[in-house]
């Protein structure tokens, strides 16, 4: 697929250092995620390839300590995983959930945000997948936190759960 060729473009020739550049080619690739432009160097007429992504800012997680940690897409998935393990909850759900909880961080549109915050949005997940699955999160999750909190939380839930 084309798209329309920009009129102007103030890509330096990475040959001749030339800032007069043409667009010959643009394409979407990575299933529309880039677009690759190919140029052409009016001085010298040497041709190259650049790609465009959009950069998709996940905020930095600010530790209880006070330090900074880039987001890790990798690790959420893998908490969750240990949470979920062995429940009847499909990979496609988790996989759903773990994008809700990105757009919500990325939603903020704040850099920095408290790793509590990220913390909150994975229990409102889990919940919404498992139950258990929620429990064995929080309990690991606000051990250090509010341990009354969580208490109560059991509680609520094993009242709940004698009603049925
Ligand atoms: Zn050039």
């Amino acid at each position: 697929m084309s798209l329309p060729l920009p009129v102007a473009t103030a890509m330096h020739c990475p040959f001749c250092s030339a800032n007069d550049t043409k667009v010959i080619d643009s394409r979407l690739v990575a299933d529309g995620d880039q677009v690759r432009r190919r140029r052409e160097c009016v001085a010298c007429g040497e041709r190259f390839t650049t790609f465009e992504t959009a950069e998709l800012v996940m905020p930095r997680l600010i530790k209880q300590d006070g330090s900074r940690q880039p987001f890790d897409e990798e690790k959420l998935r893998a908490g969750m995983l240990r949470a979920l393990e062995k429940r009847p909850v499909g990979i496609e759900r988790l996989e759903e959930a773990i994008s809700h909880i990105k757009h919500k961080l990325r939603a903020t549109g704040e850099r920095e945000i408290k790793s509590i915050v990220l913390g909150e949005l994975v229990m409102n997940e889990l919940q919404k997948l498992d139950e258990v699955a929620y429990i064995r999160f929080a309990s690991v999750y606000r051990r250090f936190q509010d341990v009354k909190e969580f208490r109560d939380e059991i509680e609520r839930m094993s009242r709940e759960t004698t009603r049925e």
